[in-house]
C-alpha cells in the first residue's frame, strides 16, 4: 500500500509514533524515526523493521527547536531525496489545574505539540509544493476535541492542531498535498501509564466502547490516511476514542 513512500514520524521511539513506524513500513513505506531522548528505543524500533526486511533510520532532534529541526530536513532530503509523508506524533504533557499550572509548564506544552507541528510543516512546505505530493498527519486529541479540566495547555495545544490541520489543508490542496488530523482518545502508551489508577477508571466510564485504544488503532487511521485510498480526504479531523466523544 505504501511501497516506494518515505515517511518521517516524530516522536517515534516510543508509544503511538512507535506503532506508527511498525505500521507503515509493514505496508511498504521506508520510515525515518525521529526521536529526542529515546535513543535505544529509536534504535531498537529500526533492528525490528530491518529485521522484517523493512527499510528504517533513526535521527535525534527536539521538535521544539525550530533551527535542529530545519538542519535535519536539509540532510534528511539531501539524504533521500524525498520525503513524501509526515507524521507529526511528538508529544508531551504536563498536566495541572491552572491553579497550580505554572507559565513555564504552559508555554512548554504548546512549544512541543503544537509550534513543533507547524515548525515540521514548515520545514517540509516548500518540498512538498515542488513534489506536488504529500501527505501531512498532524497527532491531535480528545482532550483538543472536548476539553480536559487539568489539561488546559495540553487541550488548547491539541485544539491548536485542529485550527492548524484546516489551514494547511486549504493551503496545500491545490498541490495534491492532503492534511489530516487524528484525535486518539485514551491509548495504552507511556503518556497513560503515568495517569492515577482513578484517574484511567474515569476514563473508562466515558470510553463506549468499553476498552483502552492501542497504538495500532491509530497506526492503522494513520496507514490508511496516508494511502492512495484516502486521496480524496482533507481537512478532517478523524477521532479514534471508541466513542469517547459523542
Ligand atoms: P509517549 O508514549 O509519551 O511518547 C511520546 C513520544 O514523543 C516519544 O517518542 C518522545 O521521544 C517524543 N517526543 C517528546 N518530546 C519530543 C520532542 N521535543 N522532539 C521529538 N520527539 C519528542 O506518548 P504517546 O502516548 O505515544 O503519544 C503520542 C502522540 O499521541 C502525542 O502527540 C500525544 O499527545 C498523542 N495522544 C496520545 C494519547 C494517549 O492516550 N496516549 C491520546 C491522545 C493523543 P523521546 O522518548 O525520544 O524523547
Amino acid at each position: 500500500m505504501l511501497s516506494g513512500k518515505i515517511a518521517l514520524i516524530t516522536g517515534a521511539s516510543r508509544g503511538i509514533g512507535r506503532q506508527c513506524a511498525l505500521t507503515l513500513a509493514g505496508y511498504g513505506a521506508e520510515v525515518i524515526i525521529n526521536y529526542n531522548g529515546s535513543k535505544e528505543m529509536a534504535l531498537k524500533t529500526v533492528e525490528e523493521i530491518q529485521s522484517h526486511g523493512g527499510k528504517a533510520h533513526a535521527v535525534q532532534f527536539s521538535v521544539a527547536d525550530f533551527q535542529s529541526g530545519q538542519d535535519a530536513i536539509v540532510n534528511l532530503l539531501e539524504q533521500f531525496g524525498r520525503i513524501d509523508i509526515l507524521v507529526n506524533n511528538a508529544g508531551i504533557t504536563k498536566d495541572n489545574l491552572i491553579l497550580k499550572m505554572s507559565e513555564n509548564d504552559f508555554n512548554n506544552v504548546l512549544q512541543v505539540n503544537l509550534s513543533g507541528s507547524f515548525y515540521m510543516i514548515k520545514h517540509l512546505y516548500k518540498h512538498f509544493l515542488k513534489q506536488r505530493s504529500g501527505r501531512i498527519i498532524n497527532i491531535s486529541s480528545v482532550s483538543g476535541v472536548m476539553g480536559n479540566a487539568g489539561q488546559a495547555n495540553y487541550a488548547a495545544s491539541k485544539a491548536g492542531i485542529i485550527g492548524l490541520t484546516k489551514s494547511v489543508a486549504k493551503e496545500l490542496a491545490s498541490r495534491n498535498i492532503t492534511v489530516n488530523a487524528i484525535a486518539p482518545g485514551y491509548i495504552d502508551t507511556d503518556m497513560t501509564g503515568a495517569m492515577s489508577e482513578s484517574a484511567k477508571e474515569s476514563v473508562m466510564q466515558q470510553i463506549p466502547l468499553k476498552r483502552v485504544g492501542t497504538g495500532m488503532d491509530i497506526a492503522e487511521m494513520v496507514a490508511f490516511l496516508c494511502s492512495e485510498k484516502a486521496s480524496y480526504i482533507t481537512g478532517q479531523v478523524i477521532s479514534v476514542d471508541g466513542g469517547m466523544h459523542i
